[in-house]
């Protein structure tokens, strides 16, 4: 069974008025446990709004969610335990760090949760030294942080909750390229050792076929393609006709067929657009 799926999921923002965008066009996917599942797609293809529903942010204009097989709007009172079990990281989520000291933020969540002193203890510290945040950048205002260690301690929030499915809407935006593969190395290594499931949306695909098992593509509020990173990425000319990025769709394609994957050959077609 998979842990995450959604049946005919659609979505449509200011129904009913002039401004009526249908974002999200019956999606129906099914992510196994322990993917690690990159979700691509041009700007405005529905990523950002595929992904917050399901944590139960975004109620569904029709079509469900189902987490363990759950309907998670089944009852909608019961919204908020899903949040701990699947954990989202807004883009740039550094914007959302309120609390005195970067312990109390990293903390906020697992007291949400109703655990002890202790286990929430336990569960900073070890966010913490996931994302190589020092011990003493604790006691710190999060103001005092630079720039890198912000968006760590943000992302340090979400991992604490310890949820079952991570998901990450492009975590490592605004980063210089060192920032981007610490960020991308420590989600990695989390997602080996706990297992878990994890989500990573990102405008990079390289990024994307570096560290995924399956990649989701998003085109025009519809899912386009849902499949290991060679399925995807060897199917080019079509990608490059969804205005995603030739260059480094054709880079990926040609690494591919370097290591002998069978390829289609319309890929010079994207090359040369
Ligand atoms: P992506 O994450 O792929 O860039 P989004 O999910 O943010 O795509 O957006 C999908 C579509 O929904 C876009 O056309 C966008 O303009 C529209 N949209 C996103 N957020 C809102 C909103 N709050 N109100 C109205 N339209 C929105």
């Amino acid at each position: 069974m998979p842990i995450l799926e959604t049946k005919e999921l659609s979505y449509v923002y200011g129904q009913g008025t002039p401004f009526e965008k249908t974002a999200v066009d019956h999606v129906s996917i099914a992510i196994d446990e322990g993917e690690f599942v990159g979700v691509i797609g041009h700007t405005g293809s529905g990523k950002s709004t595929l992904v917050q529903h399901l944590n139960g942010l975004i109620q569904p204009t029709s079509g469900t969610v189902l987490v363990d097989g759950r309907d998670i709007w089944a009852e909608p009172k019961k919204i908020r335990s899903v949040r701990f079990e699947v954990g989202l990281c807004f883009q740039y989520p550094e914007h959302q760090l309120f609390a005195e000291t970067v312990y109390k933020d990293i903390a906020f969540g697992p007291q949400n949760m109703g655990l002890n002193e202790d286990e929430v203890n336990n569960r900073v510290k070890s966010a913490a030294q996931f994302v190589s945040l020092k011990p003493e950048l604790l006691e710190k205002s999060p103001f005092d942080l630079s720039g890198g260690e912000k968006r760590r301690a943000a992302i340090a929030g979400v991992l604490a909750m310890e949820p079952k499915v991570l998901i990450l809407d492009e975590p490592t935006a605004g980063l210089d390229p060192k920032g981007r593969d610490v960020i991308l190395g420590q989600i990695r290594e989390y997602q080996k050792e706990r297992g878990s499931t994890v989500l990573l949306v990102s405008h990079s695909m390289e990024d994307v076929a570096r560290v995924s098992s399956k990649v989701l593509v998003m085109n025009e509020s519809k899912c386009a393609m849902y499949g290991t990173v060679d399925q995807v990425f060897t199917r080019a000319s079509e990608l490059a006709g969804m205005g995603l990025n030739i260059p480094q769709v054709t880079r990926i394609f040609l690494g591919l067929k370097a290591r002998g994957y069978d390829v289609n050959t319309c890929v010079y077609t994207a090359r040369q657009g």
